[in-house]
């Protein structure tokens, strides 16, 4: 995960709650991407290490458990860097031309240019960041599918120039993940300023949900709804199920207003947030603790990362 930022209920749903699960059946490897954060962010690079201390701070308060997985910061272990240098000499540039992601990418985000080398190459550091460990499965996104097959045909060529099978096919662990959008209905995410995060205060989450875009055909409060066409509705499927029905009815026959259904939401939302803010605020009054976690962390990916790298040199020279 790329630290750029505050973590939001999107990162929860899409990411945490399932990495948290997949450590009973599974040895994780949890890496901050600040390496893939720079390739966007080097005009802000200050910010990226402490980006990447809340991110650790996050990840603990919702779950991840350094006494079970292993976590660091990916510039900590340079082994990633060695091993992109070796795969970006035989991936052929066509291959990252027509990466869909890429040129949505470009298209989308015109904050910063990103017309460089390393972007275009960034697929190349992700299946580094999975070669390294020889990872069995990635849980990803069904849109990520494109990105882990690019990782598997470079693996593939790597074996086949060398005459090794140093790497190993890498298979997807595919979740359905409930899709949140965000308070203006467009997707998530914190370049759109509308994000709910997991830092958050009690009084922040109301006013956010309070703000969110609603129906825009219930018009007045005796209008009755369409709540299938209200995002307020779909986090209610989401944080409250149960209680979802009795939203529907309360809409659909203009029972309740929606800033009624709205409060009632937030309280939902900050019930579920409630044990991670405790967790959090805990574990911020000591960051040298976060700093260990993750200097340990690297040290335990490293042991991995050379032993994969001595074998890439073997093969290679
Ligand atoms: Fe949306 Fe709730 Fe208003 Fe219906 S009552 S339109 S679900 S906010």
């Amino acid at each position: 995960m790329r630290p750029t930022g505050k973590l939001h209920l999107g990162h929860l749903l899409g990411a945490l709650k399932n990495w948290t699960a997949l450590q009973e059946s599974y040895q994780c490897i949890f890496s901050i991407a600040d390496w893939h954060a720079l390739m966007s962010e080097y005009e802000n690079s200050k910010d990226l290490r402490g980006y990447g201390i809340d991110m650790a701070i996050d990840w603990i308060a919702c779950g991840i458990d350094p006494e079970k997985s292993i976590l660091y910061l990916q510039s900590d272990v340079p082994e990633h860097l060695e091993l992109q240098m070796f795969l970006s000499c035989l991936t052929p540039l066509g291959w990252l031309e027509r990466n869909p992601t890429y040129k949505e990418q470009l298209r989308e985000i015109t904050s910063r240019d990103l017309q460089t080398y390393a972007f275009l190459g960034y697929p190349v550091l992700q299946a580094a960041d999975i070669l390294l460990y020889k990872a069995d499965a990635v849980p990803i996104g069904e849109d990520q599918l494109p990105h882990l097959e690019l990782c598997r045909e470079i693996a593939r060529r790597f074996n086949s120039i060398y005459k090794k099978e140093v790497f190993n096919d890498c298979k997807a662990i595919l979740t359905e993940t409930p899709r949140l959008l965000g308070l203006d209905n467009r997707k998530m995410s914190k370049s759109y300023g509308n994000t709910i995060n997991l830092s958050d205060t009690e009084a922040e989450v109301e006013k956010k949900v309070v703000s969110m875009i609603t129906d825009p055909k219930r018009l007045r409060k005796s209008d009755p709804g369409h709540p299938e066409e209200c995002n307020v509705y779909s986090y209610y499927q989401v944080f409250a199920p149960q209680e979802a029905p009795e939203a529907h009815e309360w809409c659909s026959k203009a029972l309740k207003g929606c800033v009624d259904c709205k409060k009632n939401l937030s309280k939902h939302i900050n019930k579920d947030l409630e044990p991670i803010r405790e967790k959090r605020a805990q574990l911020e009054k000591n960051k040298d603790k976060i700093e260990d976690i993750l200097k340990e962390g690297a040290v335990k990916a490293k042991v991995i990362a050379q032993k994969t790298m001595l074998e890439v040199r073997q093969a290679v020279y």
